[in-house]
């Protein structure tokens, strides 16, 4: 008889349930990960308030856990059994277009089929055990807290955000929000050599960001955003501006902070999905770039394992909370709170 494992899937609006299912079990050329946490991320929170995904939904693509076994095939010298290790769980085909430039991120087939042998919706790592290539399975440093590597994912998605703004050392940097996301782009942009300078609402948040190195934050309410960050820059303009959060307005913000050069990378989704004013000859007079970025490419991914290994970046102010599946209520309910930042539920008893 097939073994099985425990998978945390959401049913509907607000609604979460335990489910038994068949433990996969690695073909030759795949690794077997005992899941120890998962994040929950912005994805998971919108289906979780709203239901509306195809139900039901498998959750989960901030993971770490521990290697338990490896196909006969797989002769990776990076990981052997009982690694703690940060998975990648989107698909990348490894063929289509954007493939095999190296912009796994942009693959066409990144949502097919995800949890489809469990009979299930979406990425999978709510789950006890997965099953992947080896090539998305990353080795993390044995002494790092085992929940650092839930933070992998999201500072991957950054490292690729802030690969395509080329901050050159000196740069004047403005982010956009003081969320996980902004509050990475702020670390790794500092990381880079820039000055940050940060725009956020909450004054909680920006009191942690100037904990975490932020060298200027405002309020945009007490402030007019676009004046004061060329007030701040000598007229300028910024050199980059990073947009992290949804709102159309706060989009066309950023692109009018940007100086001569500027490089404006739209991370956020942006809902309501309205389309923005552009002045074309602003783009035209002052060569400004626009661009987005979205999901970790394997080098991104790399970038990020990287960081958090040799402690350049530290996460842990960054985590609200760990919470068992069995309290998956709860850990939403956390999760979704403005006041909340990373709310992780663990699927390991063997820790
Ligand atoms: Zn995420
Ligand atoms: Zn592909």
């Amino acid at each position: 008889m097939a073994e099985k494992m425990k998978v945390l899937a959401i049913t509907g609006a607000k609604q979460t349930e335990i489910v038994e299912v068949n433990r996969p079990v690695p073909g030759p050329e795949q690794v077997l990960v005992r899941i120890d946490g998962t994040a929950i991320c912005t994805w998971e929170q919108r289906v979780y308030m709203t239901g509306k995904f195809k139900m039901p939904f498998l959750g989960g693509h901030e993971v770490v856990g521990h290697v338990v076994e490896l196909g006969s095939k797989v002769r990776t010298r990076e990981f052997k059994p009982g690694d703690r290790v940060a998975l990648s769980v989107i698909n990348t085909c490894g063929t289509c277009y954007y493939c095999r430039r190296g912009e796994e991120n942009l693959c066409v087939d990144s949502y097919a089929n995800l949890s489809e042998d469990l009979g299930m919706n979406g990425p999978g790592g709510f789950a006890q055990y997965k099953v992947l290539p080896p090539s998305k399975i990353w080795k993390l440093r044995d002494d790092l807290p085992w929940v650092y590597g839930t933070f992998a994912e999201p500072l991957a998605c950054v490292c690729n955000s802030v690969k395509k703004a080329g901050i050159r050392l000196g740069d004047d940097v403005v982010v956009i929000g003081g969320g996980i996301m902004g509050m990475f782009h702020m670390m790794v942009a500092k990381l880079s050599g820039a000055r940050v300078i940060m725009s956020e609402i909450d004054e909680s948040r920006r009191k942690l960001a100037e904990e975490l190195g932020c060298d200027i934050t405002f309020s945009p309410k007490e402030h007019d955003a676009v004046a004061y960050v060329r007030e701040l820059t000598d007229g300028r303009g910024a050199d980059v501006v990073f947009d992290t959060t949804v709102l159309p307005a706060v989009a066309a913000q950023a692109i009018d902070m940007a100086g001569k050069m500027g490089r404006v990378v739209m991370y956020s989704s942006v809902i309501p999905a309205d389309p923005i004013p552009l002045d074309a000859n602003a783009l035209h007079g002052n060569e400004k770039v626009i661009t987005g970025s979205v999901s970790p490419s394997i080098q991104s991914f790399d970038t990020a394992v990287r960081l958090l290994n040799k402690g350049l970046i530290n996460p842990e102010k960054l985590l609200y909370g760990i919470y068992p599946m069995e309290k998956a209520v709860e850990a939403f309910e956390a999760s979704i709170r403005p006041d909340t930042y990373r709310v992780v539920i663990s699927f390991g008893e063997d820790r």
